[in-house]
This record gives C-alpha cells, structure tokens and sequence, in this order.
C-alpha cells in the first residue's frame, strides 16, 4: 500500500479495527431508528408528572420491552405508584459495569401554553412534543434502546450494562435514594455512569458544543434571622430587626467569593478559547495566569455566564418582614441561595458570611439538607471515548467537560466510587434546549434517529475498554 493509501485507510475511522468495529459495521440501523421514534412517542404518552410520579407506569412500559427482548429486569416498588426499574445484559466480567442511570418522572406541565398536548407524542414540523422530551425521557429512552440492541445484536461486551431508570428525580430524589440504601450492591461495583447533566448546543455560524458534565455546584441554602425590639412606625428604632438585617445584607451583596479554578473548569476555558476573538482567545487558553491580572479577574466576574464558574455564589433570594406597614416588626429574615463548588468546606463559607456581615446577633442557619458536590475527572477512558464518538458523527463539535450550576444524580452515585458523566448524544438548538420544565418541550425526530445510533456506538465501545 502506497503511503497516501495508508493516510486514507487511517483517516476511515479514529479506532482501531476491532471485534467492536466489526460488531458495529454489521447493524442495519433504520429499523432500529424507526423503533426509537415510536417508542419515544410511546414513553411520552406516559403521565409521569411528579408530584405524584406515577412512575410504576413508566417502569412497566420499559418491562415489557426488555421482557421481549429477554433481557433480565426488576420493578422495585417503593411507595404506591413509585417505582425505579433495573435491568442488565451482562458482559464477560473483565471489567466493571457502566450504569445508564435516567429519572422517569417530569415536572408539571400546563396544556394552555402548549401548541400540542404536553403528553401527545405528536410530532410537528419534524419535532416530537412532549413533558420530558428535553429532560430526560429522550435519554432515558436511548439508554433503554442501547440494552434492547446489545440483546438482540450480540456485541462483545467485557462490562455490564446497567439500565436504571428511578422515580423522583424532580421533586425529593427519592428513588435513587432508595435503591442506594436498599440495592447498593446492584450498581456499588460499577466504574462508569451515564446520566442526565450533558448538553448539546448547535451555536449559529459556530457548530456545536457537546458539554460532557463532569461536576455540579451545590446548593447551600442559608436563612438569616435578625430580632429586635418591635414598635410603632411612627418612632423609628435605629437597631430594629429590619435595620439590621439590611445593613448587613447590604456589605453581602457587595462581596463576592474568592475566586477557585477547578481543573475541569480550566480545561472548559482552553476548550471554549478557539470560539473568542483575540485577546480573549489567549486568556481563555491560559485561564488560570489570565486571572492573576486583577483587572481581567474583575471583567470575568462582571460576566454572568462565566462568574458562576470561578467561584462559590451568593444570591439573595428572599427578603421578609413585618406584614403591617405601621408595625416595626421584632423579627425579619433573608434567604440566600449559595452555591459551592466541588471541594469547597462550607463550614470554611459559612465563617467567611459570618465575617461580612459584621453582625454577631443575626442567626444564621440551613434552610436545606445539604449534599457535598462532587466531580468526577476528565482523565478517564470513558470521557476520552466520548470525545472521540461525537468527533466521529462531527468532527468540528467541540466537547468540553462543564460545570453543572443545578443538582443531578450524580451526585449520589460519586461517593461509591464511580465515574459519573452528563452525556446525551442529541444536538439541539439553545431554543429547544430552554423548552425543559417550560412549554412545548420538544425533541427534533431526525435527531433521536441519529443520536440512538450515537449513543449505542458510545456505549459498545465503552463497554470494551
Ligand atoms: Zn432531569
């Protein structure tokens, strides 16, 4: 073979041949695609607003459908109509199981600011409408595809592929939380998990960004009680509870959290850098030297989209007291959501708030159970195999570990020693991305033909190496 032979058979496929690559050439996908299309429909149809859940719904659709497809599967109950729903298509053992870990239920939806019904399924312009068709019956459902085509196409398999779909993800977490503390040992030996956190944005003029999730913030949620003396409006208390309260809410907003660089955060910069112009460009790239200049560090905490990123946040929320404009309340209390990044002691916050406020007689106490963020590394097979499948379907998208502002279940499965990843494999525009939890949720049909087809080849290779 000539050498510009060789650079051609190369540049065919970024693997290696392997016994996946031939596993992965023999499938004939459009009968696969049409079935994702169908079931999605199917799945949406499904009323899984939380509250209540119903779930137990839900999980008997995915039991019938690995039933057929002779896949082992559990329904575990665990309160009337709440259900999570297990099921595994072994691999040899060698290596340890990978989890595609989805939540079943939705958040409210109200019909008379939908165009379609919000649990139709219809599909409209090319996009399937639907509660959860952004978050995250569309995943749920692919990761429920990739178990039903392992079973019936025989990939090799040196892992096990977990399937497991909880109730209550929206409201309270409660059925990840059950099979945790009731079934650790069904996903305690996994290595990689596979979940919600990932997205996908079709930038105009700038291809896309496939944002792998590697981390969420923390809420820390805080309540601030002053007292004092109460009394007339008329006579003014210098050091009343609201007086107080305010003064001190007053040097908070106007102090930020120091500025703390996670590795995955600087790793976001450098990837996101190609996208600036000039000088920004070369800042990004050696973002953490760039923020050094206290000038650079004070633009980028001006920048609502980035700040959030640097540091821990603090937002007030909530402002109360008295309920009479006449009466000076003896008590009034703020709200305030904070936000800490993996690694950060809250503890170590809560002295730093202590320090600002200046004032000893405010109480400070939780207004949330708190749950310790966490992250899972970048430098892992998983997370480079994931880069290299999208580059494969795409190779202008630019992937990039991101930091989650909100909860995922993640969270919960880190602690047990398991790699956790936010990542889909469907590419959508910022519009219909900012249709989870509002009206007109939708999924563009072409996009779940491709991305089970994605995601299934993520998910053999993974289970492999
Ligand atoms: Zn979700």
């Amino acid at each position: 073979m000539g050498i510009l032979m060789v650079l051609a058979a190369l540049s065919l496929s970024a693997f290696a041949q392997t016994p996946v690559d031939d596993h992965l050439r023999a499938i004939a996908w459009p009968p696969y695609q049409d079935e994702v299309v169908k079931l999605m429909r199917e799945y949406l149809q499904i009323d899984t607003s939380n509250p209540p859940g119903n779930e137990l719904a839900a999980a008997e659709f995915f039991h019938r459908l690995f039933d057929q497809a002779g896949i082992p599967n559990t329904i575990y109950p665990f309160a009337p109509g709440r259900a999570n729903i297990y099921a595994v298509v072994k691999g040899d053992g060698t290596l340890r199981p990978l989890v595609l870990l989805n939540h079943m239920d939705v958040v409210h939806a109200d019909p008379a600011s939908w165009r379609l019904p919000p649990f139709s399924g219809e599909i409209l312009n090319g996009e399937m409408y639907g509660r959860g068709a952004q978050d995250m019956k569309d995943e749920g459902l692919i990761q429920a595809m990739a178990l039903l085509i392992a079973a019936r196409e025989h990939p090799p398999l040196k892992r096990d592929l977990i399937f497991l779909a909880t109730a209550d993800e929206e409201v309270n977490g409660t059925g990840s939380a059950w099979m945790l503390a009731n079934h650790p040992e069904l996903v305690g030996n996994a290595e990689f998990l596979i979940t919600e956190g990932g997205s996908n944005l079709i930038r105009q003029g700038q291809g896309t960004i496939y944002g792998v999730g590697v981390a969420e913030k923390a809420p820390f949620w805080l309540r601030l009680t002053a007292t004092g003396r109460g009394g007339h409006g008329s006579i003014p208390i210098a050091d009343s509870a609201p007086n107080r309260l305010v003064k001190a809410l007053a040097r908070l907003v106007d102090w930020q959290p120091p500025i703390r660089l996670l590795p995955s955060v600087e790793q976001y910069f450098n990837v996101i850098a190609r996208l600036q112009p000039e000088p920004l460009a070369s800042k990004f790239r050696n973002i953490r030297k760039a923020l050094r200049d206290p000038a650079f560090a004070r633009s980028m905490s001006r920048n609502e989209d980035l700040n959030f990123l640097l540091r821990d946040t603090v937002s007030l929320t909530v402002l109360q007291g008295g309920p009479q404009t006449n009466v000076i309340p003896d008590t009034a209390y703020a709200e305030l959501d904070v936000r800490v990044l993996p690694g950060e002691d809250p503890k170590a916050l809560l002295a730093q708030l202590r320090t600002v406020l200046a004032d000893d007689s405010i109480r400070i106490t939780s207004a949330d159970r708190f749950k310790p963020p966490n992250s899972s590394s970048t430098d892992t097979s998983l997370y480079r195999l994931i880069e290299q499948v999208v580059h494969q379907y795409n190779p202008q998208a630019i992937v990039a570990p991101t930091l989650g502002g909100g909860y995922t279940e993640s969270q919960m499965y880190r602690p047990l020693g398991i790699a956790c990843y936010g990542f889909n494999s469907l590419e959508v525009t910022p519009e219909v991305n900012a249709t989870q939890h509002a009206a007109n949720e939708r999924v563009p049909v072409e996009q779940l033909r491709r991305g089970v087809k994605i995601f299934y080849e993520a998910v053999a290779r993974a289970a492999n190496q």
